[in-house]
């Protein structure tokens, strides 16, 4: 079991980046309003995560480290319509089986909370505690016990930096969620979680940089499409600053970045990409998000008439307005 869970952390867990992403992600589907990400030496040396949501209930927190023990999925037909971030069960087992993880969580009803201590595996420790509602985990020595994967690690200031590029995004995706990331006791990300789109795009790039975004919205009978797209003059050397949600879900695909870029026509430098983010709204019947166990690619139907709406708003936005 050990064995299959550090096999599964080969694929859901690369780097200090993918704990993150995967523990910031519980907290949001356990509806948490303040998620506050604290950070030594890069993730290597401690990730801890503290939220305000449902919090797990007593008797369920040994469960939630069993492998396909995911709380989110009661059937087959609930995989298509999954609107949750996490549905695999498979992040808390894989980064027990790879790391020392305590967890101290609380519901709202509950008398008392639960704690619970894994180590490469193992459970060390189960007991109860007066932890307040919601959940605080700390994920230390990451990699202790697969030397070639902490081996496998960038310097710390790349790792580090996919760190933020995580909180970045999921804090521009929730913009009703107030995020706070500290690394090494240094602030480097709050957000008021107020649902102020443009204020968190300030507090990630900067102020003077979110002036030079530009709002872009569309509408047809199947897509809603809300977001800011930056002018030509901020561009990036890469399409990683293009951001795509689709009902609240960060994805990845391609065509629709593409599109995005081929609106801007040769108003775009050669090998420029803007910063852009995007949140559409559609019936979840038409996404597939199984298809990658990272989740973040994504399959659409009706994708070329999503590609076409977003091509022409920012045709509309930027090319007629002559920018
Ligand atoms: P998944 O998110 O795919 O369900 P995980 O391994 O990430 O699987 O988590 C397992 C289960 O633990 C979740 O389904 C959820 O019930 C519970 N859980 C994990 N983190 C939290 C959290 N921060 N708040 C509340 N419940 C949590
Ligand atoms: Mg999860």
């Amino acid at each position: 079991e050990i064995l299959a869970n550090q096999i599964a952390a080969g694929e859901v867990i690369e780097r200090p980046g993918s704990v993150v992403k995967e523990l910031v992600e519980n907290a949001l589907d356990a509806h948490a309003t303040q998620i506050d990400v604290l950070v030594e030496e890069a993730g290597v040396k401690s990730i801890r995560v503290i939220d305000n949501g449902d919090g797990i209930p007593g008797n369920q927190v040994a469960r939630a480290f069993l492998r396909h023990a995911t709380s989110k999925i009661n059937s087959r037909q609930d995989l298509f319509r999954v609107q949750s971030l996490g549905f695999r069960g498979e992040a808390l087992p894989s980064i027990a089986s790879v790391a020392d993880v305590v967890l101290q969580t609380a519901t709202a009803d509950a008398e008392q909370g639960a704690k619970i201590h894994y180590q490469g595996g193992k459970i060390i420790e189960e007991t109860g505690t007066n932890a307040r509602q919601g959940t605080d985990i700390t994920v230390s020595d990451l990699f202790f016990n697969t030397p070639a994967r902490l081996k496998y690690l960038k310097s710390q200031a790349t790792e580090l930096s996919q760190i933020v590029d995580v909180i970045n995004r999921l804090a521009m995706s929730y913009p009703n969620v107030a995020f706070h990331l500290v690394h090494n006791g240094k602030e480097l990300l709050q957000t008021a979680g107020n649902g102020n789109l443009q204020q968190v795009i300030a507090s990630v790039y900067g102020v003077q940089q979110a002036r030079k975004m530009l709002s872009v919205s569309a509408h047809d009978n199947d897509f809603e499409i809300n977001g800011f797209i930056s002018l030509p003059e901020l561009t990036r050397a890469n399409r990683s600053y293009i951001s795509i949600l689709i009902n609240g879900r960060f994805v990845k695909n391609y065509n629709l970045s593409k599109a995005i870029v081929k609106g801007y026509g040769s108003k775009l430098m050669v090998g420029r990409f803007p910063i852009a983010i995007l949140q559409i709204k559609m019936d979840p019947l038409l996404v597939d998000v199984n298809v990658h166990p990272q989740k973040h690619e994504v399959r659409l139907s009706k994708e070329t008439q999503l590609m076409s709406l977003i091509e022409e708003m920012v045709v509309q936005r930027f090319v007629n307005e002559n920018l």
